[in-house]
């Protein structure tokens, strides 16, 4: 086996993003394919219907409808593969948040790799642009990474819809964003090999910067826009960050701690009505109470948490009483073979998670306290 270590960038070879892009989804799948499943959960379809079938209709791409389930589940991967192939598809598309789009991909790649589009209505994740899948269990746990030979062929982000969503979804997206400063420079200074395969390039590592202080700069003021339903330069710079610059800086940089036991909250049943970049939000505090971070860092990071509405207190991700044995059956999780805590510089323990957990929640609790 070659031991050579190389750096390496992966990324989808087209970005579309504006207000209305819904619209031209036809005409962009035109140059991957004449005959598309499409894939959207119930809700989604809805309000993309109409846009979805005339586009392709005018683009001469063939459509076939499918109803997303709502989890990334093996069964359902399965199920949406068996349609793809009995339709004779040759490009998918998920419409939706991240888990439709996580399904396309899984099903892009079993069908034999045929095109994969992914287009999110919502800002909420970073897993429109990433080759790899979150895999849960049919109860709604973290089961697995899947990872794919390439990454989607387009992804296309209509901000008109992302606007349109509850801003609980844009927030939960800089939740998801602001952990991906945190976990690249960890990976990079630990030398780490990214989920792309490989060290991070420079290229990658300043997106993950500029992903970081374009929510320090526009976090708020996207918040603001999203609770108004507009579409603002501010609400169009923080769906780039949330969904491009953070999508290519995790994956070509690594994720660490903030992830892992992001993964390790899902076992707690009481976690499961939060999103995932509000369950990262307090992953990333953990991360940053076990890294030793300065009283300035964590400040930042607290102010910016409550100023745009992200959890930093374990009470407000369903965990109020949390004693010490949960906790721990958290970090056992988080801790697991093959989980990104383990790209931390330092051996990270059950014990040493449970700890960052609960010192970040008093942290965090004492900060409200005196920044009511
Ligand atoms: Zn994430």
């Amino acid at each position: 086996m070659n031991t050579v270590a190389t750096r390496m960038m992966i990324s989808p070879p087209k970005y579309v993003q504006g207000a209305g892009a819904m619209q031209q989804l036809g005409e962009h799948l035109s140059c991957l394919g004449e005959n598309a499943v499409v894939l959207a959960d119930s809700g989604v379809w809805g309000f993309v219907d109409e846009a979805v079938t005339a586009s392709l209709s005018a683009a001469g791409v063939k459509l076939t409808k499918e109803t997303f389930g709502g989890l990334c589940t093996q069964s359902e991967i399965d199920r949406i593969t068996a349609a793809a192939k009995a339709a004779g598809a040759d490009v998918v598309v998920g419409i939706g948040g991240g888990t439709a789009i996580d399904t396309a991909k899984a099903v892009g790649h079993a069908c034999g790799d045929i095109a994969v589009v992914s287009a999110p209505t919502v800002a909420s994740t970073d897993a429109p642009t990433s080759a790899l899948a979150v895999i849960y269990t049919e109860e709604g746990a973290f089961e697995r990474y899947s990872f794919f030979t390439r990454n989607p062929n387009l992804v296309l982000v209509d901000t008109a819809l992302v606007a349109g969503a509850p801003s609980r979804f844009i927030v939960s997206g800089m939740g998801d964003a602001l952990a991906t400063w945190y976990e690249a420079r960890v990976c990079v200074a630990a030398n780490r090999t990214a989920m792309a395969g490989g060290l991070a390039t420079g290229a990658s590592l300043s997106l993950a910067r500029l992903c970081w202080e374009t929510l320090m700069e526009y976090g708020p003021q996207a918040r603001l826009a999203a609770e108004q339903h507009v579409v603002t330069p501010a609400l169009e710079k923080i769906t780039e960050a949330n969904t491009l610059l953070s999508g290519l800086g995790f994956e070509s940089c690594g994720l660490a701690a903030a992830h892992g036991i992001h993964n390790g909250l899902t076992v707690s049943h009481r976690v499961h009505g939060m999103m995932h970049g509000e369950k990262v939000n307090i992953g990333t505090l953990a991360q940053l109470v076990m890294e030793g971070s300065s009283t300035d860092e964590l400040e930042t990071y607290l102010r910016f948490s409550r100023e745009v509405g992200l959890p930093t207190t374990l009470a407000e991700i369903g965990l109020a009483d949390a004693d010490r044995e949960e906790l721990l059956a958290i970090g056992r999780a988080s801790t697991a073979d093959g989980e990104t805590t383990h790209n931390m510089p330092f051996p990270v323990t059950a014990d040493m998670v449970a700890d960052a957990l609960i010192a970040g929640d008093a942290y965090a609790r004492a900060f409200a306290k005196k920044h009511p």
